[in-house]
């Protein structure tokens, strides 16, 4: 068998920044065989200038929405934005699966081989087929009156169940709570058994009012329920954060993202942490140009650092981002954050999105054995990652 062999100026295993010392050997398919010195690895070594990284994970996507790029005003708030996607409906299956194919080349072009991607119909079905990226389907839910739980699941169940069909190498599947304003307790307890032991994720404390609803009953979401015409009547404030209202509800999953986490406060991880001890796994994964997009505002990314979290990154939908692109995810935290350290953020970007998703057995890092893609990410003659930063596909 013969073997290719890669070096940069940078080499980035999935956990650590090597030097240009050291060059990654893999089979013809790109199974990564060792990692060794310059000096050892003999002939035959392609020489890039830049970073060589596994490929990235696209935690948090909806393909689905693909068509509505440059649809929906910019920096309006989430009740809007949300308010406008559901009632953009006039769109023709063509052009939807048109945008689904463009959108998934775009992710392929910028190095990203797996995502986690929300399901509300199964309009990407067909294109998942193709298995050209791994993916992880969170098949969604929503509904908060409690009497539509049972027709909102059986529509879900039936997508859950198409979904069952894909090839399982490159499809796994899961149910998932769309947030926590927007699912009753009755519908929760209907899909609660089909994110046993799987991954699930949910949109957490995208906006400052999803707090003051469940600690107050007031605020801009009962704007949101007199827009869609749904009688809040029933609800009666829980006095607690958004997160810690619902949290034990997810205690069953094997690992929970935690999506956008833009207003957590140091002590709804505090509440993670001692609620779930051994499982599940929390993840928490920033879309930062998706929260610039709708709300104009960042979550607090140095008091995820500071507690130890795993972080991962998304691009959210095409609805409210300009780009399903990792490294434009990374330019923009650096430009917000200059502190925060690359090979940190390129962890994120790897690794522990591979984690959240289960597919580090295959993807994530360079580790002898694993398939996990290769990129280069060009720097423009800079040792480090700029605004200016690209990525191209190696391997
Ligand atoms: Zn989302």
């Amino acid at each position: 068998m013969s073997y290719l062999k890669f070096n940069a100026d940078y080499l980035f295993t999935g956990h650590e920044m090597l030097d240009n010392n050291f060059v990654l050997i893999t089979d013809e398919t790109g199974v990564v065989v060792n990692i060794i010195s310059l000096s050892e690895a003999g002939e035959n070594v392609q020489t890039h200038k830049g970073i060589l990284s596994p490929a990235f994970i696209n935690c948090h996507c909806h393909l689905e929405l693909s068509h509505l790029k440059n649809l929906i005003p910019e920096k309006t708030d989430l009740v809007d934005f949300v308010f406008k996607v559901v009632t953009q409906r006039h769109f023709d299956e063509e052009i939807i699966f048109e945008a689904i194919a463009k959108a998934e080349d775009e992710m392929i072009k910028n190095g990203i081989i797996a995502v986690g991607d929300i399901c509300n119909n199964t309009q990407t079905f067909l294109q998942k087929q193709k298995q050209r990226i791994a993916y992880y389907n969170f098949i969604e839910t929503s509904g908060w009156l409690p009497a539509v739980a049972k027709t909102r699941f059986e529509k879900s169940k039936s997508f859950f169940d198409q979904f069952c069909q894909l090839p399982s190498a490159n499809n796994q599947l899961s149910m998932a709570p769309h947030a926590s304003y927007s699912v009753s307790d009755e519908l929760w307890q209907l899909i609660q058994p089909y994110f046993f032991q799987k991954t699930t994720t949910i949109h957490n404390q995208e906006t400052s009012f999803e707090d003051e609803f469940f600690l107050t009953g007031k605020g801009d979401f009962l704007r949101m329920y007199s827009l869609m015409n749904i009688d809040n009547s029933f609800f009666k404030p829980t006095g607690k954060s958004s997160l810690q209202s619902y949290l034990h509800k997810l205690d069953d999953a094997k690992n929970v993202l935690f999506v956008h986490n833009t207003f957590i406060k140091k002590e709804d991880i505090q509440f993670v942490k001692n609620e779930w001890k051994n499982n599940p796994s929390p993840f928490f994964c920033i879309c930062a140009n998706a929260n610039l997009y709708i709300e104009n505002s960042l979550p607090p990314i140095e008091l995820l650092i500071d507690q130890d979290l795993n972080i991962v990154l998304g691009t959210d939908s095409l609805a409210s981002n300009h780009s399903l692109n990792i490294l434009d995810e990374i330019k923009t935290i650096i430009k917000h954050f200059p502190k925060i350290s690359h090979t940190q953020l390129l962890q994120w970007a790897t690794i522990n999105g591979a984690k959240a998703l289960q597919m580090d057995n295959i993807l994530g890092s360079f580790a002898t054995g694993k398939k996990p893609g290769i990129i280069l990410i060009e720097n423009n003659d800079s040792e480090n990652l700029t605004q200016q930063s690209s990525v191209k596909r190696i391997l």
